[in-house]
């Protein structure tokens, strides 16, 4: 089946052609890194990376370059800098920040079964012109000024949203729909109230790089510009992020590029995933229903995570749920003991004929439980296929004696214990003493074990 994907931009799902199949090209916002990432990050790091393996599968494993960005430039991170380490000057203050988060988000998408981007670029190294010649944001700006789409005002330089006929067409929006009514003071500088910060000046406490504009930072949406434009060109396939993300992100990340290299588009296709909310609620921090991922992972593998995020479609909100991980974390259990132990193979069609359909993921679980059956009943090739799919997918990362012995670990239980009391058990039965055998049974189900018998003998695993 031909990849379809669902393009915000032309709101319609459309059969997906790469502009270069030997380098298909996406670039997927990444996080700013000031504070640990919550479960409504892993959402876009899960989906778009996802979509990566689909692409590496379709089109070869070297013939596909994602880029996902480090937001490290934001006031975000001065002030959290300023409140954390006091003592030092503040770009040193700024790194530390940075680093220890951008490494704690490294370490979270790894644990979420996500592959490396192939690359990661931080938005402080494209600040200024560099040596490799890459895009940088001080030359995309010089470009957009020169070309009469930017101009200096109040010490900013602002991009001129009427010099862009179509501006807007991004998230819908209208330029005289933008705050209605008279313009506040501080926009007074402003052309129109819709223009948006290339570059504003810095005071002396605050970070800033010397420019052609004075000693100042860039605004947040040219870095994405940049790096997008250094490592895919000036278009490119595929651009993706969080529905929070199309206005004003990257509408102004589109009017930016085109209006500074004059192509009529930036990305071919626009890929938005949609919220998470926790057991029915907005997550925020006042609520105090703010999870973060480091959190979850404490509790659960995050294979768990992964799969329980991809029970909804990336373009729902998902409801985040005790019930839906304890559902997942079975389901993996039963995955684990019938397929982790079988090597190669190739992925079953259904599974990507589901993916090809716009990451239909729900229905790639549905087709994913129909091969379990299936294996599970000796259709020894479904079992290869359904291991090599579950593998495709970033599952089963681990041998099954290894999840196995991890979870018993996490919750407590000691396995040579149970074997021996399974044994007794067995004995028990096989001399039919019932009374004893359910004793038994029911003392393994106070230790949380639940048991199952069936013609190859008594197998166990832990009740969550
Ligand atoms: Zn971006």
């Amino acid at each position: 089946m031909q990849l379809r994907l669902y393009d915000t931009l032309t709101k319609e799902k459309r059969p997906f052609t790469p502009l270069d199949p030997s380098n298909v090209r996406m670039y997927v916002c990444g996080p700013t890194v000031y504070d640990f990432a919550h479960i409504g990050n892993a959402r876009p790091v899960i989906v778009f990376d996802v979509l990566f393996r689909l692409l590496r599968h379709l089109y070869g494993a070297d013939h596909v370059t994602y880029v996902r960005n480090i937001t490290d430039v934001d006031d975000k991170i001065n002030a959290r800098a300023v409140r954390d380490f006091p003592g030092l000057p503040l770009n040193e203050a700024i790194r530390r920040v940075t680093e220890v988060t951008a490494n704690q988000f490294y370490a979270d998408a790894a644990a979420l079964g996500s592959l490396p981007p192939t690359f990661e670029p931080r938005a402080t190294d494209f600040v200024l012109p560099r040596a490799d010649g890459k895009t940088d944001m001080v030359t995309l700006i010089r470009q957009l000024i020169a070309r009469g789409h930017a101009y200096e005002a109040g010490g900013e330089v602002l991009f001129d949203t009427a010099s862009m006929p179509d501006y807007g067409a991004l998230s819908g929006r209208k330029l005289d729909e933008q705050r209605p009514g008279a313009r506040v003071a501080v926009d007074a500088h402003k052309k129109n109230p819709g223009d948006f910060v290339l570059w504003k000046q810095s005071s002396g406490d605050e970070p800033g790089w010397e420019s052609p504009w004075g000693r100042g930072r860039p605004g947040w949406h040219i870095e994405c510009s940049a790096m997008s434009a250094a490592y895919l060109g000036e278009v490119f396939d595929i651009h993706g992020g969080g529905l929070d993300l199309i206005f004003p992100h990257h509408e102004n990340e589109i009017a930016q590029s085109r209006c500074a290299h004059g192509t009529p588009a930036m990305a071919n296709f626009w890929m938005h995933n949609e919220f998470v909310q926790i057991e029915d609620t907005k997550m925020s921090k006042s609520l105090g229903n703010f999870v973060t991922i480091r959190e979850l992972l404490a509790d659960w593998p995050g294979e768990v995570l992964r799969l329980n995020m991809l029970k909804a479609h990336y373009r729902s909100p998902m409801d985040w749920t005790l019930k839906g991980l304890e559902e997942s974390a079975k389901t993996l259990d039963d995955w684990y003991w019938v397929a982790a132990d079988i090597k190669g193979g190739r992925p079953s069609d259904a599974v990507i004929d589901a993916l090809s359909d716009d990451l239909n993921t729900p229905q790639m679980v549905a087709s994913l439980h129909g091969l379990r059956n299936s294996a599970a009943s000796g259709n020894d090739l479904d079992r290869s296929q359904f291991a090599a799919s579950l593998r495709l997918l970033g599952f089963l990362s681990e041998s099954a004696a290894d999840w196995k012995a991890r979870k018993q670990q996490a919750s407590g239980i000691d396995a040579k214990q149970i074997d021996s009391l399974i044994s007794d058990r067995t004995a028990a039965r096989a001399r039919k003493d019932f009374k004893e055998s359910d004793r038994i049974r029911d003392e393994l189900a106070a230790m949380g074990v639940v048991i199952k018998d069936s013609k190859d003998g008594t197998t166990w695993e832990v009740a969550r």
